[in-house]
């Protein structure tokens, strides 16, 4: 099993996000407020360990790192290999995306009346450090691939529910609508709770 190093990188970021929602801020402050906190932890590559960072030559990964104790929120690592994408999906819960490592293409869509995706806008290209949202409010559907056919990459995404336990929806590529309930590629959760061996670190 590998070590977490730094681990007061992601246990200052959860207590973060935990406070936000302690405060039950309008859903707008906490995408901004969650924004800044998500950029500060990817604006470091020094602490996800490798058993949470591997890609699968079949499809793209996704673990579980972090599970709010009243599932309020969940924090994952994703993790592409090389050209690998999702289908189109829904989340159907508020959600960030930041980039660790590599880029990531997003392509963002709304149903039209029939509840076929149309895609909205121009894809966007998230380099490393970058943030991205999505809820019902300001538009829950996309599509995400990496940027990339020769290397791996990861982001780290927090949803405001237990996101591998939510009933969702894909949209395939031949049509119609699927429900999905994703679950996790892990078993094992990174230990970010072992302070005492921290020294001064909090
Ligand atoms: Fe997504």
């Amino acid at each position: 099993m590998s070590q977490i190093l730094r681990p007061e990188r992601l246990r200052t970021f959860v207590d973060r996000i935990a406070s936000l929602l302690d405060e039950a801020v309008p859903e707008t402050r906490l995408l901004e407020a969650g924004s800044a906190h998500l950029r500060e932890l990817i604006a470091h590559d020094d602490w996800l360990p490798d058993a949470w960072a591997r890609p699968d030559p079949e499809r793209y990964q996704q673990y579980l790192l972090h599970a709010d104790s009243r599932q309020r929120f969940s924090v994952v690592s994703f993790v592409w290999g090389p050209g690998q994408a999702t289908p189109v999906h829904d989340h159907t819960v508020w959600g960030l995306i930041g980039v660790l490592r590599g880029a990531e293409i997003a392509q963002g869509y709304r149903l039209n009346e029939q509840g076929t995706p149309l895609a909205v806008g121009p894809a966007k290209r998230l380099e490393t450090g970058a943030v991205d949202a999505v809820s019902p409010r300001i538009g829950d559907i996309h599509r995400v691939s990496n940027a990339f056919h020769d290397r791996v990459s990861i982001s780290i995404h927090v949803y405001g529910a237990n996101i591998g336990a939510v009933s969702r929806s894909v949209y395939p590529a031949e049509g119609g609508r699927k429900t999905f309930i994703s679950g996790y590629s892990n078993e094992v959760l990174p230990n970010i709770w072992n302070v005492s061996k921290e020294g001064t670190f909090s």
